[in-house]
């Protein structure tokens, strides 16, 4: 086949910035090592993309959550690297955990039984603390069933630790509880604002994902991670409209006098949903483009008035600080990064 023209929607990823954010991570860690959740497509940004920078930044431990993820990430670094969060659900998951190398992480004891039963192996072992979600009671702490398993990495997770409260105090003991009684290798507790929590949180190992994109679900972060994904579209088309006409469907948006206005090639199919119809500005070369009207499947129109330069074919820039994008349109800094559509060449 020909080669395919090129798109109309780009998202860049600044590598200095990915590599930046995991070393931030890793030294705010202290004695801990920073892993790094790369789960969902390393949160829409490209596992295939991301997984190399953060490896060359010297990451050394990948999270997934999907077996399918696997070998988009093995494909970069050594299998032994990767743990699967899900777990086996299956002898099939056991059997391809086995045959690539990779690491299940055990979650009940029924999957502590069919990884055994399977032949076993180095393996990670995650408890839950008070997420109830993933994670063996506290209560199988003394379990038999769990006597001589090769606990590479033992783990639980932090429900709340983007706010001030008593569940992380809690979840930390009882964390130290399961860790002073099962034997493994490493441990590890925090995600990304664990780690802004401090070093008891840190133990061996903390597992960021979303600040290691941008994400800055801490205060205590803000200095310290910059922006990696940077989405930008085509203008496709640049119109002049009169007073009183109508603008994308339902005619959401009405011009009050005669204004210049570009249709983007950006819409909620890309992930741009319709919570910012009305809500923010795109932006060229410094100026913003306020949106006008309702976001639709493929585009959104833009008030020209402060770019009189921009033509048809002109890159616009999608602000996306994740923070600021998250308040305007309320929709959290991790949906605004895997809901990033196919349609961008990443
Ligand atoms: C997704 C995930 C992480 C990363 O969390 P962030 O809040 O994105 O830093 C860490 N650990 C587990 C078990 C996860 O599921």
């Amino acid at each position: 086949m020909t080669a395919l023209p090129p798109p109309t929607l780009r998202l860049d990823l600044d590598a200095e910035a990915l590599a930046h954010n995991w070393r931030a991570l890793d030294r705010l860690s202290g004695s801990a090592r920073a892993g790094a959740a790369v789960k969902a497509d390393a949160y829409g940004l490209g596992a295939s993309k991301v997984v190399p920078i953060l490896a060359k930044a010297c990451a050394r431990d990948f999270f997934v959550a999907h077996w399918s993820e696997v070998p988009e990430v093995i494909a970069h670094v050594p299998p032994s690297s990767v743990s699967v969060l899900h777990g086996p659900m299956s002898d099939a998951d056991c059997a391809f955990a086995r045959e690539t190398g990779v690491r299940p992480v055990l979650n009940s004891l029924e999957q502590v039984a069919r990884w055994r039963s399977a032949g076993g192996g180095a393996c990670d072992l995650m408890f839950d603390t008070g997420i109830n979600r993933l994670g063996l009671p506290l209560s199988a702490v003394s379990n038999p069933a769990l006597q001589g398993l090769e606990v590479e990495t033992l783990m639980s997770h932090l429900a709340s630790a983007d706010e001030d409260v008593a569940q992380n105090e809690q979840q930390l003991a009882r964390f130290r509880e399961i860790a002073a009684a099962i034997p493994a290798k490493r441990r590890s507790l925090s995600n990304s604002a664990g780690i802004a929590l401090g070093a008891d949180y840190a133990f061996d190992l903390t597992r960021p994902g979303l600040a290691l994109y941008g994400g800055v679900p801490r205060g205590e972060l803000a200095n310290e991670i910059r922006q990696v994904a940077h989405p930008r579209a085509a203008l496709l088309q640049v119109r002049e409209i009169a007073a009183g006409e109508g603008v994308g469907y339902n005619a959401a948006f009405v011009a009050r006098g005669p204004m210049r206005v570009g249709v983007v090639s950006l819409g909620y199919a890309d992930g741009f949903l319709r919570c910012w119809g009305g809500k923010g500005a795109l932006r060229s070369e410094g100026a913003d483009l306020p949106l006008l009207g309702k976001v639709s499947m493929d585009m959104v129109v833009v008030d020209l008035a402060a770019a009189p330069a921009v033509r048809e074919g002109d890159w616009v820039d999608v602000p996306y600080n994740l923070p600021t994008a998250s308040a305007q349109c309320g929709l959290s800094q991790y949906e605004l990064l895997t809901t990033l559509g196919r349609r961008f060449r990443r």
